[in-house]
């Protein structure tokens, strides 16, 4: 049998509509498919029964199988001569670690394709009505991670630097450490009146926005029990949702 390949493949944001025709129909030819917490149910049932299904994710008491296990899998999985789909949340390559699942393929001489999927750093916003670029708004975007390497003593983002960089800030993995971000936007120099909206399960039946301002936008997020996953949006943008705001029925939480 010859070596297999591996695929890393963007599963989009949460809708299954929104992986891509060339994902899907990678997936539905998989004989291994090995996926992430974030990748949504409805995708996996479009994988052939007989394919073999392997959850990397994290699990309520349970422990995530280690970065390097995972390659180990994909690895072997290819070698053995099968054809891997490695399944990610929103994009492979966007705070996915495909970038560093690529590497280690490389290395072990595996060959791979990335196939791009919808970030959820564009989808949330989009569903929620808010384009990130406007041309009156906004023409600068930065996508930022909120989450922090517990083991780097410095911040992996200069938000103070940032603060007045650009005009859309989209962060994500924030929710936990908002209250930080928020406070080194606006010692940085961001207006306390910037708009913010936090999008909770983005694209999903589960969607809700909450809005607010740089200034409220941390009670707010307590006061809804806003939980992970989630994506912040920080700038002038953020104020289009009311007239723009399309997917949730009720319109986002104010
Ligand atoms: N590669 C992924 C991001 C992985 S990091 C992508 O491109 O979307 C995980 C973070 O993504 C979450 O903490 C959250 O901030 C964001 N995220 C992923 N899916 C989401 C969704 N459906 N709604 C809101 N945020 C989401």
């Amino acid at each position: 049998m010859g070596e297999g390949k591996v695929y890393l493949i963007g599963a989009g944001p949460g809708d299954p509509d929104l992986i891509t025709v060339k994902g899907l129909n990678i997936l539905r030819n998989a004989d291994v498919v090995i996926y992430d917490r974030l990748v949504t149910k409805a995708l996996m049932k479009l994988v052939p029964n007989e394919a073999e299904k392997i959850y990397v994710g994290k699990r309520a008491g349970w422990h995530t199988i280690p970065q390097d296990e995972i390659c180990e899998i994909m690895i072997e999985k290819a070698r053995s001569g099968k054809n891997v789909a490695r399944l990610k949340g929103g994009d492979p390559f966007l705070f996915g670690r495909g970038g560093e699942e690529a590497q280690e393929l490389r290395k072990a001489g595996v060959k791979f394709e990335v196939v791009p999927g919808v970030t959820s750093a564009l989808a949330a916003p989009a569903y929620a009505g808010i384009p990130i670029t406007h041309r009156k708004h906004a023409s600068s975007v930065a996508i930022v991670t909120g989450h922090e390497n517990q083991s780097k003593k410095q911040s992996l983002v200069d938000w103070e630097k940032l603060a007045t960089a650009v005009d859309t800030i989209v962060v994500l993995m924030g929710v936990k450490r908002l209250n930080k971000i928020v406070e080194k936007l606006i010692k940085g120099g961001r207006n306390r009146q910037t708009s913010v909206a936090v999008i909770e399960w983005a694209t999903t039946a589960r969607q809700r926005t909450v809005i607010g301002t740089l200034d409220n936008i941390i009670s707010k997020v307590a006061s809804h029990k806003v939980s992970p996953p989630a994506i912040v949006v920080i700038g002038d943008v953020v104020k289009l949702h009311r007239a723009l705001h399309w997917f949730e029925e009720e319109g986002p939480c104010l």
